[in-house]
């Protein structure tokens, strides 16, 4: 007969991880299945500047494995796997997962949020052949190239500054003449000598898909609508992410942007009642902060109610 864990952890980010170490301390034994993104998108990142306790910053993957090293002493299991199916319907939960069937009496849903992409088709095409949405991982492919950045927002920032580090050159592009970044971060922006600023302007199409790299891009002006060509080997998006809760339609409450609504903070609900026993934080329950600190701070409260939850129902 299938095991019934006490608490099963979908994700394994700044949220999932804090969730793992409070209900590791607390004995509850978690199971943590790490997703299709381990570490989600703090191992991604360069510097943290903003997470407390980091007075020089940290490096987004040190920061997740030390919380990963944290989680394990006190217990916590990792598999590397993915959900496929869920069940919310009777109890314990059911979960069809890529390692097999796991039985839960709570779930913990810390599925975070997913790097979104332009969608055209030759972007989908150049997918790792000169487009990405991760400037870390692929960035020291494009040693004193030219390279694009869309996006006007503080991840968009982040990589056209970390991708000076290898390029010669950084295009920022992006749809509007505002933006949404914080002023430190554009500041930064504008005062570096090899970023050039593109506002109004956006990417109708990705040259290369024939040559199976990225050869330039076609943009147009949207305040003018002229079209023009930009020489570039890669593109780099950093306009947002998408929640990762889909499977969960139909079970649980999922606002117009598919982000999972909560009650109490963690709470989830079907229907606008609690679901007893399933909790989601960080970033797929979050769409107004959005930050490591805050994502931590949810997990930990997930922990706490699947704790008392469990305390109460004989867990
Ligand atoms: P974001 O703030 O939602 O910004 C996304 C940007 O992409 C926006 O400028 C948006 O344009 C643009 N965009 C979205 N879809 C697009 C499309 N289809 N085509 C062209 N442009 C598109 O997302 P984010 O930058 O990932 O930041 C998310 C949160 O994380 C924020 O709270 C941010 O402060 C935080 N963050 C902080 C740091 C840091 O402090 N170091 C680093 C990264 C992220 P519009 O402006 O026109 O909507």
């Amino acid at each position: 007969m299938t095991e019934i864990r006490s608490t099963v952890i979908l994700g394994s980010g700044c949220a999932g991880l804090t969730a793992a170490i409070y209900t590791a301390r607390a004995g509850l034994n978690p199971l943590l299945l790490e997703g299709h993104e381990p570490g989600g998108q703090l191992s991604m990142t360069t510097l943290v500047e903003n997470f407390p306790g980091w007075p020089d910053g940290i490096q987004g993957p040190e920061l997740i494995d030390n919380m990963k090293k944290q989680a394990a002493r006190f217990g916590a299991t990792f598999q590397p796997a993915h959900l496929s199916k869920v069940d919310l319907s009777k109890r314990p939960f059911r979960l069809e997962t890529s390692a097999g069937e796991i039985l839960t009496r709570t779930l913990i849903i810390a599925s975070g949020a997913s790097a979104r992409w332009l969608g055209l088709k030759s972007e989908q095409a150049l997918i790792g052949h000169g487009v990405s949405s991760c400037a870390t991982c692929d960035g020291f492919f494009f040693r004193g190239r030219e390279i694009a950045v869309v996006g006007g927002g503080d991840s968009a920032m982040e990589e056209a500054l970390f991708l000076t580090r290898f390029a010669s050159k950084v295009t920022l592009l992006h749809r509007r003449s505002a933006f949404r970044a914080s002023k430190i971060m554009l500041d930064r922006v504008m005062a570096h000598p090899q970023i050039v600023l593109r506002p109004n302007t956006v990417v109708e199409e990705v040259l290369g898909v024939e040559e199976k790299e990225v050869k330039g891009l076609r943009l147009r002006d949207v305040a003018t609508g002229a079209e023009s060509t930009l020489r570039v080997d890669g593109l780099f998006l950093g306009i947002g992410h998408e929640p990762n809760a889909k499977m969960f339609g139909g079970q649980i409450d999922l606002d117009s942007e598919g982000y999972i609504v909560t009650k109490d903070n963690v709470i989830v609900t079907h229907n606008g009642v609690p679901v007893p026993g399933v909790y989601a934080c960080g970033d797929v329950q979050d769409r107004r902060y959005r930050q490591a600190i805050t994502a931590a701070g949810t997990g930990c409260m997930a922990a706490l109610e699947a704790e008392k939850f469990l305390e109460a129902h004989g867990g």
